[in-house]
C-alpha cells in the first residue's frame, strides 16, 4: 500500500528524512516511535501529500505520490489522518463535521453521508453525540468524532499521529479501543504513538526513528524484547 524508496526531504538546508525505506502492507499496522524531531509527523505528512519529498519515490497504492499524472486530491481522498488535535469545526455539530467532506469531495447525498455517519459513529461508541458540538464533548470523545470523521471517507489508509497526546489519562483507552477495532478489521494504518502496549498488541512492525533515520525496524516481540540499537534501548527505558 505505501513504499517508500530512498526517499530524502529537506526543509531548506535541513535534511528532515534521510534516506527512508519502508514498506507497508495492505492490513498491516506499522508503528512509528522516535524522539521529538526525529522525522515522525514529516514521515506520515509525505504518505498524503501534506509535505512534498525532495528525492527518492513515495508510491501510494499504484500512485506516485507528487507526480504530474497523480491526482492529489484522489490520493488524499482515499487517506484519512488523525492529528493530536482534532481539529474539528466548532461551529459545527459533530454529524455535520463528519458529512461535509463525503457531501463535497465525494458527491454523497446528505441523506448517505447521513447513514455513512452515523455507522462511524456507532463504531466509536458515540453515536448519541451526533447533535452535540464539539465543545460539549471530552477530548476522547472529540477525537473518536475525527476518528469517524476520516473513516466516513472510506479511506484505504488511516494515519494517525500521536492521536492521544493531547488526551487526559482517562480518555486514552477508548480511543485506543477504537483504533484497535479498526486494526482487527484489516485497516492499513500508519500509528506515530507513544502508547506502547498498544504497539505490543496491535502492531504488525515498528519503526524506530532517530534524526530523520529509520534506525531500527522490527516486529513489537522483538522490538520490545532486545531493541539492536542504543538510541531505541535509551528511548524505551525513557518511556518506562
Ligand atoms: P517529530 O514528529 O518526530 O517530532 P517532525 O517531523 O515534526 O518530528 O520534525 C522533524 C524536524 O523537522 C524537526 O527538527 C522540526 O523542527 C523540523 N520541521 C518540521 N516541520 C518543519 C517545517 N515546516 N519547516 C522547517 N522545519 C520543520
Ligand atoms: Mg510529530
Amino acid at each position: 500500500m505505501i513504499t517508500f524508496r530512498s526517499v530524502d526531504k529537506y526543509f531548506g538546508k535541513f535534511q528532515v528524512l534521510k534516506d527512508i525505506n519502508l514498506e507497508v502492507k495492505k492490513g498491516e499496522v506499522v508503528v512509528v516511535v522516535g524522539p521529538s524531531g526525529s522525522g515522525k509527523s514529516t514521515l506520515l505528512r509525505c504518505i498524503n501529500g501534506l509535505e512534498r519529498i525532495t528525492s527518492g519515490e513515495l508510491i501510494v497504492g499504484d500512485q506516485r505520490v507528487g507526480d504530474k499524472k497523480t491526482n492529489m486530491n484522489k490520493l488524499r481522498s482515499e487517506i484519512g489522518m488523525v492529528f493530536q488535535h482534532f481539529n474539528l469545526y466548532p461551529h459545527r455539530t459533530v454529524l455535520q463535521n463528519i458529512t461535509l467532506a463525503p457531501i463535497r469531495v465525494r458527491g454523497a447525498t446528505a441523506k448517505e453521508a447521513k447513514a455513512t455517519a452515523m455507522f462511524y459513529l456507532e463504531k466509536v461508541g458515540i453515536a448519541d453525540k451526533a447533535d452535540a458540538y464539539p465543545s460539549q464533548l471530552s477530548g476522547g470523545q472529540q477525537q473518536r468524532v475525527a476518528i469517524a470523521r476520516g473513516l466516513a471517507m472510506k479511506p484505504q489508509i488511516m494515519l494517525f499521529d500521536e492521536p492521544t497526546s493531547a488526551l487526559d489519562p482517562e480518555m486514552i483507552g477508548e480511543v485506543l479501543d477504537a483504533m484497535k477495532k479498526l486494526a482487527q478489521e484489516g485497516m492499513t494504518m500508519v500509528v506515530v504513538t507513544h502508547e506502547m502496549g498498544f504497539a505490543r498488541e496491535v502492531g504488525s512492525r515498528m519503526v524506530f526513528m532517530d534524526e530523520g533515520r529509520i534506525v531500527e525496524e522490527a516486529t513489537p516481540a522483538d522490538f520490545f524484547a532486545s531493541p539492536k540499537e542504543e538510541r531505541a534501548k535509551l528511548f524505551l527505558s525513557r518511556l518506562i
